[in-house]
């Protein structure tokens, strides 16, 4: 099959690689009809994060099942799945407990490498799915893959994040970030009705859809300070929630500062290095801060009502649908923003 295979910062290619296989009775095989780049393929692109030269890569993706081992006794061949970026056993502890991206039984992430279990990635024709029946989730064959693709990733994670932050009605809620976390997390606090949104980013071409979708008010932080604008727009009583969706350190700190007393901070952002936390204003402010990866297949059928019924269209952020053999390009559209690029799609 073809294959997405990383080699080196800025180095991925589109290569003949062996089919997957079955390997153990609990496995499926998937047949991928729709993939992605994510935000945190860029880190190992751009060098910020080590990846096995010769892995095949890609984390979001959704397809058919194509074949099932003996013990997978949920799916059959035909079915449209979609898979969360993290395979669980569903047997362990944490699995158990909801928890499949702690999951000690053999569960991974696919497409990141051996360091996070080995499974190879989506960005290809077909992939194996460990097991299967603990992992994949049906989804309605009349939605648009198009619209179903992100639960598996960036859908849940921006939602998961809101959700965290305890929003309630009449709270001002700020967003960092105008890249698809950002943007996705703007339409998600949208849905827990606060007073105002205001999503900070340093792209005015992002910013533009952020308005599209759900936030009131953008601060592009190249012009002016967010805190000093924040201040003024809330009349010094400040922000209720903030939402990190970069992983930028500075973001983390300065959310301290826009935050009111009693306030959240939800991040989801992925950081490569540890962040100084400003303990006193933590302390004297009674912030209450959350964060953390998602388990997003928990949130492949909770979300699934608001994409059937048209609440929300997570498809907005796509920018760009490429076939597989110019998966390059795409990471070289997404590292760079060229094309006005936010969120790039590949279809096999
Ligand atoms: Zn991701
Ligand atoms: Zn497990």
């Amino acid at each position: 099959m073809k294959a997405n295979v990383y080699h080196a910062p800025k180095d991925v290619r589109i290569e003949t690689v062996p089919d997957p296989k079955i390997m153990n009775p609990g496995d499926a095989i998937m047949k991928i009809t729709k993939s992605a780049i994510c935000g945190s393929d860029l880190h190992f692109y751009r060098g910020n994060f080590g990846m096995d030269e010769g892995f095949v890569v890609g984390h979001e993706f959704m397809g058919v099942i194509e074949d099932t081992g003996k013990d997978s006794k949920l799916f059959k061949t035909g079915d449209k799945v979609v898979a969360p970026f993290w395979a669980g056993c569903g047997t362990c502890h944490n699995c158990e407990n909801n928890y499949p991206t702690a999951c000690t039984g053999g569960g991974g992430c696919f497409g990141y490498g051996e360091a996070f279990g080995g499974y190879g990635g989506g960005q290809a024709e077909y992939v194996r799915i460990p097991f299967a029946d603990a992992t994949l989730e049906k989804v309605p064959e009349e939605i648009e893959d198009e619209k179903l693709l992100f639960l598996g990733d960036v859908m849940s994670t921006a939602y998961f994040c809101a959700e965290r932050a305890n929003i309630k009605p009449g709270n001002v809620v700020v967003i960092w970030g105008d890249g698809t976390l950002g943007l996705l997390a703007t339409l998600s606090a949208k849905l827990f009705g606060p007073s105002t949104i205001i999503t900070i980013g340093h792209h005015d071409f992002r910013l533009k859809l952020a308005k599209e979708m759900g936030a009131d008010i953008t601060i592009n932080s190249k012009n002016e300070d967010p805190i000093e604008r924040i201040q003024q727009i809330t009349k010094g009583n400040l922000a209720d929630v903030s939402l990190e969706c970069i992983g930028l350190p500075s973001a983390i700190q300065d959310s301290f500062k826009m935050l009111k007393a009693g306030g959240t901070l939800s991040f989801i952002g992925m950081f490569d290095e540890d962040v100084s936390f400003p303990m006193l204003d933590f302390f004297l402010k009674d912030i209450t801060v959350t964060g953390g990866v998602c388990p997003a297949k928990n949130y492949i059928q909770k979300l699934m009502p608001l994409i059937t019924s048209g609440k929300i269209d997570p498809s907005m952020i796509i920018t760009h649908d490429l076939p597989l053999s110019e998966t390059p390009k795409g990471y070289e559209l997404m590292d760079t923003k060229d094309e006005n690029a936010i969120k790039v799609v590949l279809t096999p």
